[in-house]
């Protein structure tokens, strides 16, 4: 049994690319690029920061020492982690990559860069960027995460390592919460099918996390047909303060942490880009994860209705929310298939909204009217 280097012990389920990775790193061949190709949620970026720490930190990634929380933080004067500043990671942006690989690292001997959602590079910055990919720097690592690398050019592909990562198979993730985080089966197996394959979802719910909102969201699903419009718009507005205000101030935090950066700045255009990186970061992660959890919430009312449906049709051994089974198949007896399937469209509907950039809130509340009309019929 090899022993991993600490840092890879937080990613589940990817034995495969972390073993190549940690006996590239006992080799010391480390490559001046990779791709971290595989679906989202998998644990790619995850796996990427565990690559740096595991090379940086002094106890191979212990997770606690400077080194590391800075990595974790993206705060670390040789470890950046980009993000597209927009819709794209444009040219501007690649210039100033190009710019930081020319200046020699701060602390050590060895630069990172790891650049997220790199297949949303522009035609212009892609090319730009090969020229550095084809006289690569000494020391200069970068590691390009993509959950779709179709959409990368071939001659980027070719100058890299890559490195695919797998969904992970339901069974494991159930066996992973039992075993490594004690939670018992029954919340395990519920947990693996509401988090629906994304190790962290499922990770978060086996843990409590997010069960309070899915209960709620379910006894709404269930009271539906007996609320007046008031009862459900003000339910919409306790859902979403529900998400925004502790994001509001997770942001404010975050903010806080990262005020170190200033300090292992070498210069004042390596401070902006540090602070810019950062900030381009807190932009989209926070945009992403209050999109997310209004996801989070359609998908829990979709799997409501979708549970419905297959009990109607007699398969009820695919419900996904088990702990309410009892209660769906009483449902099932008065709601019919088609109006099942109707309330799944409003939750498309809503969901596409959202994705063009519509108010969640607003999205959220017309969904909720629109499946009030298909369930009323069944009162
Ligand atoms: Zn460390």
């Amino acid at each position: 049994v090899v022993q991993l280097s600490p840092a890879f012990r937080g990613v589940v389920g990817q034995g495969r690319s972390i073993g190549w990775l940690h006996r590239a790193i006992g080799a010391g061949a480390i490559a001046h690029a990779y791709i971290f190709e595989g679906p989202a949620g998998v644990g790619k970026h995850t796996t990427a920061k565990a690559f740096v720490k595991a090379i940086m930190c002094k106890a191979s990634g212990c997770g606690h020492c400077h080194d590391c929380i800075r990595i974790e933080r993206g705060t670390h004067a040789d470890a950046f982690q980009i993000v597209p500043d927009g819709v794209t990671l444009g040219i501007e942006q690649i210039r100033e990559i190009q710019h930081q690989v020319m200046l020699k690292p701060v602390e050590g001997s060895r630069k990172f860069f790891i650049l997220d959602e790199a297949e949303s590079m522009t035609t212009q910055a892609a090319n730009a960027f090969l020229k550095t990919l084809e006289e690569p720097p000494p020391g200069v690592t970068f590691i390009l995460v993509t959950s779709n690398v179709h959409a990368m050019l071939p001659t980027i592909l070719s100058r890299a390592q890559r490195l695919s990562f797998n969904p992970i198979p339901p069974a494991d993730v159930s066996a992973l919460l039992q075993q490594r985080f004690g939670v018992d089966r029954d919340q395990a197996e519920l947990a693996t099918r509401v988090g629906s394959g994304v190790v962290g979802k499922a990770l978060a719910l086996g843990r409590g996390e997010g069960m309070e909102r899915r209960k709620e969201i379910l006894a709404l699903a269930a009271d539906l047909p007996v609320l007046d419009s008031l009862d459900l718009m003000s339910s919409v507005e306790g859902i979403a303060s529900g998400i925004k205000k502790p994001l509001a101030e997770a942001k404010a935090a975050r903010k806080k942490e990262t005020q170190d950066s200033r300090e292992t700045a070498v210069s004042s255009s390596h401070a902006s880009f540090i602070a810019r990186t950062l900030e381009q970061r807190a932009k989209r992660e926070f945009a992403q994860r209050e999109r997310q959890q209004f996801e989070d919430v359609l998908s829990t009312f979709e799997s409501w209705f979708r549970d419905i449906m297959v009990t109607a049709e007699g398969v009820p051994e695919l419900v996904m929310n088990l702990d309410r089974s009892e209660e769906i198949r009483r449902r099932s007896e008065y709601l019919t298939s088609e109006q099942a399937v109707g309330c799944i469209e409003a939750v498309e509907r809503a969901r596409r909204m959202i994705r063009r950039n519509v108010n969640p809130q607003l999205a959220l509340e017309a969904m909720l009217f629109d499946m009030q009309e298909c369930d009323k019929c069944s009162v």
